[in-house]
């Protein structure tokens, strides 16, 4: 290992050269492998292995000779196994993309979808060391990414067999196929398929020069690979605190590898590097792996810098493989690597660990390739397809870019495919617009559900006995199945309401509803949904356990809708915007116009909740309906219909959602009693309860306006009083000895000291006056 002490940087490209490679003989003889395996297939293999190895093996392995090869391996290895590739697969599962969807102008949406490589070999190398680690690091992002077909071919050693180890990870991820052949000859046969070996479309995995080779060759037209590779390297940048034993240990953890393995050392002082070879000197002296380790040796070095921002030049310069950081601060340095395969960060992190089982790949770009390429990752056993779908309209608004660029460049025959499309876009561009905008918010899963029938729906005659469903024959009053479209209710809805059928969604309370919007429209992980808030608490708990993200968007002055800030909000992943109007628990409804300019605006679903506006003199977006294909109103029968124990919400909306709602809720979601009971209740408006509701409301609110600790009664448009008071928790406390129960809320945000009162009965509202005047009497004392 040559010492370099502060070399001039006109030194460091040589310094950084790696041992030479590239051998003509090599290649002359991996090119007469190649066309021998092409033209003669399995034959090929055959007469290579008694040439080369002097041995015939039956190519793939069977069955048997796994089970003979699990038995060989000790439990130790099996448990370390199944530890490194649990930490693998839990880094790697991360990794996995997903679909991107945009509409990058109205109407014009561009789609871009990870898709798995269908068939992939892996090739894991004999030789001195079985490999089996490989077998991990490239089996289980091919199973993660979910290739259809993951071949793995080795070659066997002396005894005729594949190393036992390599054999059990195999089986361990999932690899069904194995074929015992190596060198350039399996690379070939995996790229031109022969009798056995089924031909792939990407090779992965390590290799001699000859693989390496062979490899390269191949990719030029053949087949895809996962990326160019030579022998191993690490670079370790260490200051004068770092441990000598732990950098020498590490340098020569790398140089075991092979003899044209290369190890750097890149340090501020002589006197550490002194201190770093010798250490090698002495730690190799116990190393089993003399050859490689000597020959490693013999072409790399330590380097001497002046300092760490040299250090970090030094680095990107050589663009190593492997970096190890033994620094006292190493994330400052960290964080100004670009150029390394993989970066081992402080004292702690040997190389070894991501060798192994840490949980990254080792599979790693070598020869300064780190500039330009990844190590193996999910993404390498993925390609990324576009799609896209323009409407009529999307194409009349393209249409003048393409065809001035298409024209611009003389590819006449490219504007003529926009132009002959022009006149009937504009036909069809008016009504379907907004249908498509609809279902490309939607999540592709659920786009594709086919519509949900029951066999009742699709008989033709008029059954009389019913043995279709698997219920009691015994009548209860209630031993059959509810109707799962709940028709006669819903028209009773809809005359009430005053809405068509197919506008109406039925829920298990107006809380399925806010559940199923985000089923329907959210991909979790991705989208996300603004909440205009405080508000009600089932929009953020409906968001978390469909792991959507949620951005509040606090109201404005006065309780006021926050119109601007929605929309600087609004990113490409907002697929939902809820609204509550009136607000629970600020009481406010928003004046309508408002709501409308806003509902226009967003770009995805909006939500306004109107559980409360029976209690509104501002009224209901329902009857504009019509208006905003976007809009999903929620209402309930749990307030202003005194239901809350039935549980029934509704959802209206655009057709086409509420038949998507239909389709993904469970059928059976308003059970029998529900919907008799509801029916029934519809005839009833509860409109004198809500009159004396609201009578009630004004006459509370100016008594509680006259209490010396109230500070602030916000006016409400709902069933309910927001009340700032001195001391809410007193207040509260003292309610609660007395019988009664409010609702805290002084710890939300811009409702701090509040209580939440809801209108009782008069007797209910007398006895809460008599309490909070005595209370009165006590805080005065
Ligand atoms: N929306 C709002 C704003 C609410 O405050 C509540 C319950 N307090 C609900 C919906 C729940 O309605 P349901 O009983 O129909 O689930």
């Amino acid at each position: 290992m040559e010492r370099f002490v502060y070399p001039p940087k006109s030194l460091w490209a040589s310094l950084c050269r790696r041992p030479l490679q590239d051998d003509p003989q090599v290649r002359a003889r991996v090119e007469s492998i190649l066309s021998r395996v092409r033209s003669e297939g399995d034959a090929a293999l055959r007469a290579l292995s008694i040439e080369i190895d002097r041995r015939d093996v039956d190519l793939e392995v069977t069955e048997e000779a796994l089970s003979a090869a699990a038995q060989q391996v000790s439990a130790a290895v099996k448990d370390a196994i199944a530890a490194a590739a649990a930490n693998i697969r839990a880094f790697h599962q991360a990794q996995l993309p997903r679909e991107i969807r945009v509409e990058t102008a109205p109407g014009v949406c561009c789609i871009q979808r990870p898709v798995p490589i269908g068939r992939v070999g892996l090739y894991i190398p004999g030789g001195s060391a079985p490999l089996f680690s490989t077998v991990l690091m490239l089996a289980i992002p091919a199973a993660i990414a979910g290739c259809g077909e993951v071949i793995l071919c080795s070659p066997a050693g002396p005894s005729g067999e594949i190393a036992p180890e390599v054999l059990y990870a195999a089986q361990y991820c999932g690899i069904r196929r194995i074929f015992r052949v190596g060198g350039a000859q399996a690379i070939a046969a995996m790229a031109y398929g022969t009798e056995s070996i089924p031909q792939v479309d990407k090779i992965f995995g390590p290799g001699n020069r000859y693989v390496t080779t062979a490899k390269q060759l191949l990719s030029t037209h053949t087949v895809a690979i996962d990326m160019p590779a030579g022998p191993s390297e690490v670079m370790v940048i260490a200051d004068d605190a770092a441990s000598p034993a732990f950098v020498a240990a590490d340098l020569l953890s790398q140089a075991e590898h092979g003899a044209d393995s290369q190890v750097m050392l890149a340090c501020l002082s002589e006197a550490f590097a002194e201190r770093v070879q010798e250490e090698v000197r002495r730690q190799q002296r116990a190393l089993p792996r003399t050859q490689q380790v000597d020959g490693a040796l013999s072409h790399s070095c330590a380097v001497v810098l002046h300092d760490l921002d040299e250090a970090v030049a030094f680095a990107e310069t050589y663009a190593p493989e492997h970096l190890i950081l033994a620094l006292q601060d190493p994330w400052p340095v960290a964080d100004r690597i670009t150029a390394a395969g993989s970066v081992f960060v402080g004292p702690w992190s040997p190389e070894s660990a991501g060798d192994y089982a840490s949980g990254t790949n080792h599979t790693l770009p070598t020869s300064r390739w780190a500039r330009a390429f990844s190590g193996v990752n999910v993404d390498s056993f993925l390609r990324k397809m576009t799609l896209q779908e323009i409407t009529p309209a999307g194409l009349q608004r393209l249409a003048p870019t393409i065809l001035s660029m298409a024209r611009a460049e003389g590819l006449d025959a490219h504007a003529q495919a926009v132009a002959v499309r022009l006149e009937a876009a504009a036909t069809a561009a008016e009504e379907s617009d907004e249908a498509r905008r609809i279902r490309a918010l939607m999540r592709p899963n659920i786009r594709a559900l086919a519509p949900y029938s029951t066999a009742r729906d699709e008989c033709s005659g008029t059954p009389e006995v019913f043995l279709d469903a698997n219920e009691s024959p015994y009548s209860t009053g209630w031993n059959r199945y509810p109707d799962p479209r709940q028709r006669i209710l819903k028209q009773k809805i809809s005359a009430v309401k005053g809405v068509p059928v197919q506008n109406i969604f039925l829920g298990n309370g107006s809380d399925e509803a806010i559940d199923l919007v985000y089923r329907v429209f959210c991909e979790p992980g991705r989208d996300e949904a603004l909440i205009v808030s405080p508000s009600y608490g089932m929009y953020t708990v409906a968001a978390e356990t469909n792991d959507i993200r949620v951005r509040p968007v606090p109201l404005g002055d006065g309780y006021s809708l926050p119109s601007a800030a929605i929309a600087a909000a609004t990113g490409p992943f907002t697929k939902l915007l809820f609204i509550c109007s009136p607000n629970n628990p600020t009481g406010n409804a928003f004046p309508q116009e408002e709501l409308a300019a806003v509902i226009r605006a967003f770009p995805g679903i909006t939500v306004v909740d109107e559980a409360y506006a029976d209690f509104s003199a501002k009224g209901s977006l329902l009857p504009r309906l019509a208006e905003f294909p976007r809009l999903v109103i929620l209402q309930t029968l749990s307030k202003a219909y005194g239901l809350a124990g039935l549980r029934l919400g509704m959802a209206f909306a655009d057709a086409q959602i509420i038949r998507t709602f239909d389709q993904v809720k469970y059928p059976y979601n308003i059970n029998q009693p529900a919907q008799e009971l509801a029916l029934a209740a519809l005839d009833h408006p509860a409109t004198e309860h809500i009159a004396e509701i609201l009578a009630e409301r004004e006459a509370l609110a100016r008594v509680l306006t006259g209490l010396p600790f109230v500070q602030k009664v916000y006016p409400s448009d709902a069933n309910f009083l927001l009340v700032k008071v001195d001391d809410p928790k007193a207040v509260y406390d003292y309610l609660l000895e007395s019988g009664i129960i409010v609702r805290d809320r002084s710890r939300v945000r811009q409702c701090e000291g509040a209580l939440r009162i809801t209108i009782g009965t008069p007797a209910e509202n007398r006895r809460l006056i008599a309490s909070l005047q005595s209370y009165s009497q006590t805080a005065k004392q």
